[in-house]
């Protein structure tokens, strides 16, 4: 049997790839101009990090992770997702001792063993966003605005954001009873899932694929303290002056333990079944619990795969060489060889495929590769000290120039 990727893992090919790292670009622009600096966390860390800060009763911890004993007997997790990392790093290296901002992002792959399909895969990038150590409304509507610049950046112009407070823990406690009271009083319709942890985590049921859709139109709502309710009202306000445009949707809990307060999401219909972009919240109380200083936080992480797919209409950005390099005679080889390194040192992408391949065989390798030019060098050009530039993407006639001219006369070409 031939060696075969694994379910749910995918190779990344051009110009699927390059779709990619213009995402990536673009948001390391976008945090640059908001003060978020790169953290790059480990890919595998203590299982019980992401039991403790994802939660025990989440499916990302209950079903979903790649978790193993290594070599050493220690019991570590393969990161579903990057929140714990960075807060552990924010504990572990006392960067609340730095006196600067802790604004942090992290670019990287996830791992969550679910059912493969399409917008879900079992390894998945995610770009996301922490603030840790601002508790105030300004730090969430910064935030929020931040993500929908990169998003625009990114070429998904006018997303909506739906919006909502999961109150303190305060609030949750009191939440808590009374949603528990009513999932007892119908169990028999919820899933299998739901009747089995409602009694360890009766939110998660609002969170669930398959009952929270019915029950965001039945259940008892969250009543936020004046505290919280403050809170989201200044939010509203400030993304309001922002002109960030949002709903507030009360069904909107998101599947992590941490969250507190103020969470929110992406959505885009294009995106099918599978629709969510982005989500992100209030982690106000997670550090505190995880050992660290009390710092309240708020963050997000975005879904490159999905926002990949999105945005697939579009041109990808180009990969292709602008010139492609021709040695129409043997012995214009080594000839051929210099220009493409002249080129390059000019700033022109250029390529070649093999000088001692035929004219022919070469002259269709320039065709496939989308460059604009090729560029001849043969027993002519050679005696003549010339190349000769052959238009392939546009009308036009070849035409020869001195060697030495060959990159400054493509520049002004490639330029026009
Ligand atoms: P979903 O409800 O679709 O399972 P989620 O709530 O599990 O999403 P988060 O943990 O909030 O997702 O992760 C943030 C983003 O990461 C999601 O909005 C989505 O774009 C992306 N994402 C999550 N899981 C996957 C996956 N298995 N494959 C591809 N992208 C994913
Ligand atoms: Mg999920």
């Amino acid at each position: 049997m031939a060696v075969h990727s694994l379910r749910g893992f995918r190779d990344l090919l051009p110009p699927d790839s390059e779709r990619f790292a213009a995402i990536e670009a673009a948001a390391r622009e976008v945090f640059a101009l908001y003060g978020y600096r790169e953290l790059r966390i480990p890919t595998i860390e203590m299982k019980e990090l992401f039991v403790k800060s994802t939660g025990e009763t989440t499916d990302i911890v209950e079903k979903e992770m790649y978790s193993f004993t290594d070599g050493g007997g220690r019991e570590v997790a393969v990161r579903p997702e990057g929140t714990p990392g960075v807060v552990r790093a924010y504990i572990e290296q006392n960067l609340s001792q730095s006196g600067r901002n802790a604004k942090f992002y992290y670019i990287g792959n996830m791992f969550r063993a679910e059912r493969p399909q399409a917008g879900r895969f079992r390894e998945f990038e995610q770009i996301g966003a922490e603030h840790i150590g601002n508790a105030s409304p300004f730090a969430d509507a910064e935030t929020i605005t931040m993500l929908l610049k990169l998003l625009e950046k990114a070429g998904l112009p006018d997303c909506t954001v739906d919006l909502n407070s999961l109150g303190c823990a305060e609030c949750r406690r009191n939440y808590r009873q009374t949603l528990l009271a009513y999932l007892r009083g119908c169990q028999a319709r919820l899933c299998e899932p739901c009747r089995g942890r409602i009694e360890r985590n009766p939110l998660r049921a609002l969170d669930c694929k398959i009952d929270g859709p019915w029950l965001a139109g039945t259940a008892p709502k969250l009543a936020l303290c004046p505290d919280c309710a403050a809170h989201f009202a200044r939010v509203q306000e400030l993304l309001k002056l922002s002109g960030i445009g949002f709903r507030v949707n009360p069904g909107l809990v998101r599947g992590l333990d941490y969250y507190t307060r103020t969470v929110f999401e992406v959505r885009s219909s294009a995106l099918g079944s599978q629709d969510a972009v982005c989500g992100g919240g209030r982690y106000d109380d997670l550090v505190k619990s995880m050992g660290g200083p009390s710092a309240p936080a708020i963050g997000w992480a975005l879904g490159v795969d999905r926002l990949a797919m999105l945005l697939k209409d579009r041109a990808a950005p180009g990969g292709d060489p602008a010139v492609f390099v021709i040695a129409a005679a043997k012995d214009a080889a080594d000839r051929a060889f210099r220009l493409l390194a002249d080129a390059r040192a000019a700033g022109i992408a250029a390529d070649f495929s093999d000088f001692g391949l035929s004219l022919k065989s070469q002259m269709r390798s320039a065709d496939k590769s989308g460059a604009s030019f090729a560029l001849l060098i043969g027993e002519d050009e050679l005696k003549a000290g010339t190349v000769t530039l052959k238009p392939l993407k546009e009308k036009g006639d070849q035409f020869s120039v001195p060697f030495p001219d060959a990159p400054s006369t493509l520049s002004k070409l490639l330029n026009s």
